[in-house]
């Protein structure tokens, strides 16, 4: 038998095919086919800059294999295999000196990062990857809203129709949007994820459609073509993706939401959804932004009752300056109260900078309550209660 080796994979049931790990891999050794993004066996130096970046945790995925897996085979994959019985002692111990030196990157690459997410217990399965670069859906422009009204900050609600394609989603899932044209390398543009924002059951309720919240980027190719798109425009879109960042079943669930900016998209699924199936649990939702006029979906955000979502909107160019994390900290017997119940699950999604000042903001409220905020966290995220997305 060959000596074992631990390679490095990437879990394609949690991947959202953002390529981010692709683009940050700085040996090539992250490629990927039409259906699934993978690690070449070859290539990887475990030099784990792609650990940090990823936005899933699907990145963080290894295998002791006496042959490592080629990436025709890891292209074919839906779901990881299970680690194989190697069933030999001397392969269990040059194992554990690999392990060591493994633990030791990945806790630094691990620094700050959401680390890998369960779904909650109660979720619904998710469809995912129904539709792939090769093989994309068609959706038919139904709008095109401006949120904002800030000059130079557009944000836009793009409502997306498949007609008659099935295309199952879950609040909490992203598509991919493929812009026309190619790169200065003459190659197809890679899709730009967006999260969904609207609920499984339609834009409209029982309408074949979803909702995307877009930010026009300087310079952005996918987001200058998403923003500009009219109604009848037909786009190309991947996915869906995402298999963790869902909502529980349980109506009696507590949602505690952290979001800014377009990070806010699937804050909006889960609150409409939750809306319209009567949860009784209720959700309290901290979402940071510039400014009013910046913030998306401020009018339709005050005509939803507390009941369904207490929200505490704070803005950092307007007033006092005020984060996210500042008001969870003034916040704090509220969230508290959240964090000491087991029927709360916390969702950030937004920013990549807000993830330590919010993990901090919990940490010191953790400790008001006499509990050590990385045990719970981990508790949390193992019981598919801790979700983050943030890039
Ligand atoms: P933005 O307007 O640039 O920022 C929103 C707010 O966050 C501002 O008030 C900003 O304050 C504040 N902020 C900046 N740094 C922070 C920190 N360290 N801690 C807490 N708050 C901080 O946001 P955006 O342009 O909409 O970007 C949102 C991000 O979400 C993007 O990176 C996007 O990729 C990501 N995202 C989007 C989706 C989606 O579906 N669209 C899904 C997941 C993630 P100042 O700028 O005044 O400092």
């Amino acid at each position: 038998m060959n000596q074992p080796l631990k390679q490095h994979l990437i879990d394609p049931e949690i991947c959202i095919r953002c390529y981010t790990c692709e683009m940050t891999c700085p040996v090539g050794a992250i490629v990927h086919d039409d259906n699934n993004v993978v690690v070449n066996a070859e290539t990887c130096n475990f030099c784990m800059d792609c650990i940090p970046v990823c936005p899933t945790g699907s990145i963080d995925e290894w295998r002791v294999v006496s042959q490592p897996y080629s990436l025709d085979e890891q292209y074919e994959w839906d779901e990881l295999p299970e680690q194989q019985d190697l069933g030999s002692d001397e392969a269990s111990t040059g194992l554990e000196a690999l392990d060591d030196t493994m633990a030791a990157l990945l806790a630094e690459a691990h620094q700050g990062a959401g680390g890998k997410s369960k779904p909650p217990t109660t979720a619904g399965k998710a469809s995912i990857n129904m539709y792939n670069l090769g093989k994309p859906a068609i959706a038919k422009v139904q709008g095109n809203y401006k949120l904002t009204n800030a000059e130079g900050h557009d944000v836009r609600h793009i409502i997306l129709d498949l007609g008659a394609l099935p295309f199952p989603v879950m609040e909490g899932q992203s598509v991919g949007i493929i812009a026309p044209g190619t790169d200065a390398d003459g190659n197809a543009h890679l899709p730009r994820l967006y999260s969904i924002s609207s609920p499984r059951d339609g834009e409209r309720p029982n309408y074949n459609n979803i909702s995307l919240t877009v930010k026009r980027e300087d310079k952005g190719i996918c987001s200058n073509y998403v923003c500009d798109l009219e109604n009848g425009d037909e786009v190309k879109i991947t996915g869906p993706f995402g298999a963790t960042f869902l909502l529980p079943d349980d109506p009696n669930a507590r949602l505690l939401m952290v979001c800014t900016g377009t990070g806010s998209a699937p804050m909006r699924a889960f609150s409409m959804r939750r809306q319209r199936v009567g949860a009784t649990g209720g959700a309290t939702l901290f979402f940071g932004a510039r400014s009013q006029d910046t913030l998306p979906y401020f009018g339709p955000l005050s005509k939803m009752p507390e009941t369904v979502l207490d929200q505490h909107l704070v803005y950092s160019r307007e007033g006092a300056k005020e984060y996210v994390q500042d008001r969870m900290i003034q916040e704090s017997d509220l969230v508290a109260d959240l964090l000491s119940d087991p029927k709360t699950h916390i969702y950030i999604c937004g920013l990549r900078g807000m993830e330590e000042g919010v993990e901090k903001a919990f940490s010191s409220i953790a400790e008001t309550i006499g509990t050590q905020w990385l045990t719970l966290r981990d508790a949390m995220r193992e019981e598919g209660r801790y979700h983050v997305e943030t890039y």
